[in-house]
């Protein structure tokens, strides 16, 4: 993944809860997610819809972060390319996560800000 660079945005509230039925973890951020309001609500209902299966959330799983979370991911500025979110309470750690996830170097680009290896 050529030029991708690493997103990092400020704490936020996060809520979580997992699909009935491909159990995969459903999120929203407070400034990932536009809508973050209703899929919040729709969340504790159980009415979201998955993005991966026809599934819904389980609002018996519903979960709110105690304290707010950044997110963190790998995107390619001007394409529609970037890899999942990653959260966590420390920017550091949340950012060597990523870069470990995908396996991406950590560099500088000429004004400091940090870019993954091509
Ligand atoms: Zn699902």
């Amino acid at each position: 993944m050529p030029h991708m660079q690493l997103q990092v945005i400020r704490k936020g509230a996060l809520y979580t809860c997992e699909c009935t039925r491909c159990r995969t973890s459903m999120y929203t951020h407070e400034f990932v997610n536009d809508d973050h309001n209703a899929r919040r609500d729709a969340m504790a209902a159980g009415t979201l819809k998955c993005d991966d299966c026809p599934g819904h959330a389980d609002k018996a799983t519903y979960h709110e972060y105690p304290r707010p979370q950044y997110a963190a991911r790998l995107s390619a500025p001007g394409f529609m390319d970037c890899t999942d979110w990653h959260y966590g309470p420390n920017a550091r750690k949340l950012a060597a996560e990523v870069r470990d996830a995908y396996g991406v170097e950590q560099t500088r680009d000429a004004r400091g800000r940090f870019v993954a290896g091509a």
